[in-house]
């Protein structure tokens, strides 16, 4: 059977904060964007939409003085896009080939041919998979149990309680600490005797009062009701099998996210931990027409507001590329779409085949 094929400007692959927006203004810019998501698969932890769509209370995204709802945030986001004739397909991306433009995409039934690509793929929160921590009615999860402390953290559930957090990395001690602010105790659980967190956020961390260090521990189970939420934490030292319950009312997994890139692998470069990598000033990939923004080239601050920028950033990049514009790359040089190269002085410039010539305006 020969698969249908669609040949697009833009196609952007993902559906959260940065794919939706980098969508509403590509669409605006009559670009005509085709937005492609996985379906929703529970074994394999895709959710059209993004981590916002298994988040309650958004509370910090501006513009929503009483919160909002995270997946209400989200169908807005996606309304706002489809008003401008966004188009969208939920079908797994199978292979991806980037080595020449239009790039091809492959789904089970269709091949995409895509002028610029813009890859909003997001990251995934890693779990312990212990039980208790799945996701309402399953567990706790939105009941007591979340992977994001600036998200969940100020919440009336979690305010003048006791707190667990696990993971010893610069994560642990950022959510550690932030929760001080609202929690009566604040117990960091790590599965060894050191941190693997940074000296200044340790040392952050050892001198606030209310966080307490449980060394060499691992959660095995997160304990409570479906009435009260978590209210406890089964911990075993790996060294010698034995076993504790702590009390607590609060559990923030905080062991790493995990980008969601394996489909780019060899193909676009990427930090040691899979992270794409982009320019600072824009969000070009290593390779000219292709863009990344929100969580999928962001370790730091992987909030919804910064995603969604990102994505506006993204559309924009995309947009200069498609005029013939010059769009900086990581390298610090600005390339175009007919492969001219200015160097990262802007004072001279490479053609496609070569030639070098001074980057001064024509005489009048
Ligand atoms: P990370 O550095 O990979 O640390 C993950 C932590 O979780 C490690 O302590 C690890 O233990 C633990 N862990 C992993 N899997 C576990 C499991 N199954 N059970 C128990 N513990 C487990 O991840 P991260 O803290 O999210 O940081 C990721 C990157 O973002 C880093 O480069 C970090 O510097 C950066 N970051 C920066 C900032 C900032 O500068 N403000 C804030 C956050 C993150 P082990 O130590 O035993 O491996």
């Amino acid at each position: 059977m020969t698969k249908e094929e669609l040949r697009r400007q833009v196609v952007i692959i993902g559906s959260g904060p940065a794919g939706l927006t980098a969508a509403i203004y590509t669409a605006r810019a009559n670009l005509n964007p085709l937005l492609i998501d996985a379906p929703a698969d529970t074994e394999k932890q895709t959710t059209p939409g993004g981590q916002l769509m298994i988040t309650t209370d958004v509370e910090n995204y501006p513009g929503f003085a009483k919160g909002i709802e995270g997946p209400d945030l989200m169908m807005q986001f996606r309304q706002q896009a489809e008003r401008f004739g966004t188009e969208f397909l939920e079908e797994w991306i199978n292979t991806v080939e980037l080595q020449e433009r239009p790039f091809t995409l492959h789904t089970d039934n269709k091949v995409i041919k895509a002028e610029t690509l813009i890859i909003a793929s997001g990251a995934s929160a890693k779990w312990l998979g212990i039980p208790g921590e799945a996701k309402t009615p399953h567990g706790f999860g939105g009941n007591g149990v979340s992977a994001c402390a600036t998200c969940d953290g100020p919440l009336p559930a979690f305010r003048n309680k006791r707190l667990v957090v696990v993971g010893g990395g610069d994560t642990a001690m950022e959510e550690a600490t932030f929760l001080t602010r609202y929690a009566s105790r604040v117990y960091v659980v790590h599965r060894r005797d050191k941190l693997r967190a940074s000296k200044i956020m340790q040392e952050k961390a050892f001198r606030n009062e209310k966080i307490e260090f449980i060394w060499n521990a691992s959660v095995t189970e997160i304990l409570g009701t479906p009435e009260h939420g978590v209210t406890g934490v089964r911990i075993k030292n790996p060294d010698d099998g034995e076993h504790f319950t702590l009390d607590c009312e609060g559990v923030f997994i905080a062991i790493g996210h995990k980008p969601n890139t394996d489909l780019f692998k060899g193909q676009i470069d990427m930090d040691s931990v899979g992270y794409l990598k982009t320019n600072g000033h824009s969000t070009a990939t290593n390779i000219p027409g292709v863009f990344a923004c929100g969580d999928v080239q962001d370790s730091v601050y992987r909030q919804a507001v910064t995603a969604a920028g990102t994505g506006c950033m993204s559309a924009i990049d995309a947009e200069r590329f498609l005029d013939h514009l010059p769009v900086e790359m990581p390298s610090g040089e600005g390339v175009t779409m007919e492969g001219e190269h200015i160097t990262p002085d802007h004072q001279l410039i490479i053609t496609a085949t070569g030639e070098i010539i001074p980057n001064e305006p024509a005489p009048e």
